[in-house]
């Protein structure tokens, strides 16, 4: 069933706690936690807690998670002190443009410049 835990999912064993990350937000929807590989003074993830295989899939399955991982983006930009100077926020849709965790996630990204168009 959509947003359902999958057993050989990454994200999903974060949220479970059962893969450690460095947690900065945990709501009731979402947690936040630092990029393994960072790309930026500020890298961190936004996921729903509910499995969804990406971000167009958890608009379309559950419209009111999508909401709260942005409202999260913002609370992390705040939370980091990099929401003043700008930030970016990433979704990696399809392996084509680099999506390597197929559980939704938001890149947020700040604390340098950040060139456009991206890479
Ligand atoms: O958009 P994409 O799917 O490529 O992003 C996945 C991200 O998950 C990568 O930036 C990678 O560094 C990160 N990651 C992580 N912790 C893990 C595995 C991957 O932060 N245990």
């Amino acid at each position: 069933m959509a947003g359902e835990p999958q057993a050989d999912c990454l994200f999903c064993k974060i949220v479970a706690g059962d893969v450690p990350a460095t947690i900065v937000r945990e709501t009731e929807t979402t947690v936040a936690f630092r990029d393994i590989n960072p790309q930026a003074p500020t890298h961190v993830l936004v996921i729903p807690k509910e499995h969804h295989r990406d971000a167009a899939t958890l608009a379309a399955e559950a419209p009111q998670a999508a909401a709260d991982v942005l409202r999260e983006a913002r609370e992390v930009a705040v939370h980091d002190g990099v929401e003043a100077t700008g930030y970016r926020v990433v979704f990696n849709t399809g392996s084509g443009a680099g999506q390597t965790v197929f559980h939704a996630h938001a890149h947020v990204l700040g604390g340098r410049g950040l060139n456009w168009p991206p890479g």
